[in-house]
């Protein structure tokens, strides 16, 4: 062989385990579990309407006998990441999107350690349009009064601040399928290689710029944003003619591990603000399986993410399927926005929108 061959997932595990011998390589295992969820749910969004036209199996003859009804693709992906991981003796419960209660492990197999927390298919309506969507998870460690010996997590066992997750990543269906991991050590991207079916490190020790001319945001919301985010990117489109003396570019793919793709590779910054659409949901993103995780990747690519208001990973969660405003990308232009947030407070031009529950005070 010429050159030394590309480091393989697996590969990779071992060796940061190897790295840092203080840190858990306990769920490598379970790292290994997702990934396959994710190759094997890569299988099947690669198929597109064929899926429907052609049945589970692919070929006219295997059509379903039984008239069985054909699964979304977030019903089957979530089922997917269900069946992979459920077996292997590391979970002790997991969160779907999918989902209103937590999934428990069935009696048959050990439980264990860890916690995992996903949304199986994020951005599913891009579907329809051939457009990348993806998966996003975040592992936790169970509670240790028992979880392990018999009971099975409630609710409440998983509301932790994501400063407590163990690992968190995504997978990106795209033109070729990524994993982008975290276990506490840096960010690190990984490329499906279709021929041998296993992920290659492709990408290691992905860092975010500080500073950016790119933001996105979906500006069809701007009479419901704040003022704050208002004024930010009211001064983002003025350009070099305004006080930030230079010119900005828009992206918007209504996809967030697209989006988070995106910043990760060449920066920028992301917005989904709380705004007054709907009292009732104040954020569009759910906190645990979608703001959590990928605030974690950003932050060890030294990025920041955000409410607006505080750093993400330090909410304390109320329910498991909680929406949340995020903000998120290159350091700078987060801590900006968070000024413009701190100053509106300060001079009082702010009124709360909401009814301010304990999240939103410091
Ligand atoms: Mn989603
Ligand atoms: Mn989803």
């Amino acid at each position: 062989m010429n050159a030394a061959p590309v480091t393989t997932l697996t590969q990779f595990l071992i060796e940061e385990r190897r790295r840092f011998p203080d840190a858990r390589g306990e769920f490598n295992a379970l790292l290994l579990d997702v990934a396959l969820a994710c190759k094997t749910i890569s299988r099947r969004i690669a198929r597109g309407a064929l899926y429907n036209l052609l049945g589970d199996h692919g070929a006219a003859d295997s059509v379903n006998v039984q008239g069985e009804v054909q699964k979304k693709l977030d019903v089957l992906s979530h089922e997917i990441f269900v069946r992979r991981t459920e077996w292997g003796g590391h979970l002790a419960g997991m969160v779907s999107e999918e989902a209103a209660e937590p999934i428990q492990i069935p009696e048959r197999y050990p439980r264990g350690k860890y916690l995992l927390l996903f949304d199986p298919l994020d951005g599913s309506s891009n579907i329809d349009v051939n457009v990348s969507v993806g998966s996003v998870f975040s592992i936790l460690r169970a509670p240790e009064d028992g979880a392990t010996a018999g009971r099975n997590p409630a609710a409440a066992d998983f509301l932790r601040p994501g400063s407590e997750q163990v690992a968190a990543g995504y997978a990106l269906y795209g033109p070729s399928t990524m994993l982008v991991l975290s276990v506490g050590t840096g960010v690190h991207g990984f490329t499906l290689d279709p021929e041998v079916g296993e992920f290659m490190l492709s990408h290691p020790d992905l860092h975010i710029p500080a500073d950016t001319q790119e933001f996105a945001i979906n500006s069809s919301n701007r009479r419901f944003w704040e003022p704050p985010v208002r004024r930010y990117v009211d001064e983002c489109l003025a350009g070099k003619s305004g006080p930030r003396d230079k010119d900005f570019n828009m992206r918007w793919i209504a996809s967030l591990v697209a989006e988070a793709h995106r910043i990760l590779m060449r920066g920028g910054v992301f917005m989904y603000p709380r705004d007054s659409r709907d009292p009732a949901r104040p954020g569009r993103l759910r906190l645990l399986y979608e703001a959590n995780p990928i605030a974690f990747l950003i932050e060890q690519a030294g990025g920041r993410a955000s409410t607006g208001r505080q750093a993400i990973l330090h909410v304390a969660p109320r329910a498991i399927h909680q929406r949340i405003g995020f903000v998120f990308g290159a350091r700078n232009e987060v801590e900006r926005i968070e000024r413009y947030h701190a100053q509106a407070s300060a001079l009082g031009d702010h009124k709360p929108l909401f009814h301010e529950r304990g999240l939103f005070l410091a």
